[in-house]
């Protein structure tokens, strides 16, 4: 029998790492940045810290949590980072396990990555490290402070 394999869960555990690691834990939920290469700084991911299906099967705390510390994180998206907008997308075809990304549009963020299209990104428009922690981190600092 094959153990189950969430990479969530992997990461939640320490298991699996991000650039900058999770930058804040609060009510139920993770904020971190993207799981794999990623062309956009400040690309965030709020996931369930229990592991959940999908938005269906979120449970009370992380639900009540969920839309103010998205709000909070688009806010600091744009004040922090410059952001002209934030889109929020939640698809959970790939990652059984419920995430909300939270992407920024830049005023440069080119055509082809504006919307959706991020998800297309090759593996040439992938960022250093180095600069998706700092986003990360920079965001973070400007969320409320959890335990
Ligand atoms: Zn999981």
């Amino acid at each position: 029998m094959s153990e189950v394999i969430c990479t969530a869960c992997d990461l939640l555990a320490g298991r699996r790492s991000v650039p900058g690691g999770l930058v804040w834990r609060g009510g139920g939920l993770a904020l971190h940045a993207l799981d794999g290469p990623c062309p956009i700084p400040g690309w965030l991911v709020l996931t369930a810290e229990r592991h959940c299906r999908a938005l269906h099967d979120l449970d009370a705390e992380a639900t009540a949590q969920l839309g103010p510390i998205a709000q909070r994180v688009a806010v600091a998206q744009r004040t922090v980072l410059g952001a002209e907008h934030v889109y929020a997308f939640a698809i959970g075809d790939v990652l059984h396990h419920f995430h909300l990304h939270l992407v920024p549009r830049y005023a440069a963020t080119p055509q082809r990555l504006r919307g959706r299209g991020a998800f297309d990104a090759t593996p040439a428009d992938a960022r250093p490290a180095a600069e998706l922690a700092a986003a990360a981190r920079l965001v973070a600092e400007a969320l409320p402070s959890r335990d």
